[in-house]
């Protein structure tokens, strides 16, 4: 039996827990819920200068689409791209961000790895144990980070969907990091201060398989492939896992983030520490330690690279 859409009665193209709809009503509505979150958690303020931190994968691209669309008349949209350097993977992405940001007149930064530590990912996954989203999450969110402050940028804007943050919450749970958990939901739970650009998650209450079609819908041309070394590591379990609870039960990774959001009203702010960050003695961002763990990594692989041979740091 043909499904049909909640709203209008034809024919739906998707159903999800964020309805049943047909294509016109789920473009709607995908609009409508970020807008909605971004009003609701007081994301973005008039005049502000909001840097998508855009992969050129679907999600990011979507979400530059949808800010450029509904926020450029009273705030500054720019694109920055942290290039990882990872074969066949990312030169592709890079391309198509290229792409969409001439497209639709989009200023755009591309920040690298090889740039920052001497080193691509490729050959950093060849001389670091354990598995390479580790060592690549830090150096990530750091170039933003570093990128958005250069750029003057106010707010950074990731396209972290519905099942990301829900795979973040289960896995700082499973690994009893109760703080990092504190730190979830759709602003950065790291208060403002200097050296740090605060970050919002417009998609948090959109699912992957929303973002995908709404892309291509939309006609927004992207890499659907992920990274090689994705799915590697404890990360990758819980992904798989939690993709087989929501076919089993619908809703369950909304549920997920909305006891994570319940659960941070009766602890937050309270329960997390009020000192603010030391700086990095290197680089001067906020870091906890005396070298932040980027400069530190950038540190080893200096040394790897300097004795001239792969090894394991
Ligand atoms: S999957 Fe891992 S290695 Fe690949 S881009 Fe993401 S964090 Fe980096
Ligand atoms: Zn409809
Ligand atoms: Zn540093």
């Amino acid at each position: 039996m043909n499904m049909l859409c909640e709203i209008c009665g034809d024919r739906a193209i998707i159903s999800v827990s964020n309805g049943t709809l047909c294509k016109e009503h789920f473009v709607e509505k995908i609009e409508s819920i970020t807008i909605e979150t971004i009003n609701e958690y007081g994301m973005i303020r008039p005049g502000e200068t909001v840097a998508v931190a855009n992969s050129g994968g679907k999600d990011s691209l979507s979400l530059l689409y949808i800010l450029s669309k509904n926020f450029r008349k009273n705030n500054n949209i720019i694109s920055i791209t942290i290039d990882e350097g990872i074969a066949g993977y990312r030169d592709k992405t890079i391309e198509i961000m290229k792409r969409f940001c001439n497209r639709w007149r989009v200023p755009y930064f591309v920040y690298s790895y090889k740039d920052f530590s001497g080193s691509d990912m490729d050959s950093i996954k060849k001389v670091r144990k354990g598995i390479p989203c580790s060592t690549c999450g830090v150096l990530r969110r750091y170039l933003l980070n570093k990128a958005a402050m250069e750029r003057n940028a106010d707010k950074v804007a990731t396209a972290h969907n519905m099942d990301d943050e829900a795979e973040n919450v289960i896995m700082n749970l499973l690994q009893n990091d109760f703080d990092k958990f504190l730190r979830l939901g759709p602003v950065s739970g790291l208060k403002e201060r200097s050296g740090f650009v605060p970050r919002i998650k417009p998609f948090i209450f959109i699912s992957e398989k929303e973002t995908m079609l709404y892309s291509i819908i939309n006609g927004i041309d992207a890499v659907h492939t992920p990274c090689p070394y994705a799915g590697m590591g404890f990360r990758g379990v819980v992904s798989r896992k939690i993709k087989e609870m929501e076919s089993a039960k619908m809703g369950t990774k909304m549920n997920v983030i909305q006891k994570m959001l319940m659960m941070k009203q009766r602890y937050s702010p309270d329960y997390l520490p009020k000192k603010d960050m030391e700086k990095c003695s290197v680089c001067g961002y906020p870091s906890s330690q005396n070298v932040c763990e980027a400069c530190a990594i950038r540190q080893s692989l200096a040394t790897s690279n300097n004795r001239g041979r792969l090894t394991n740091i």
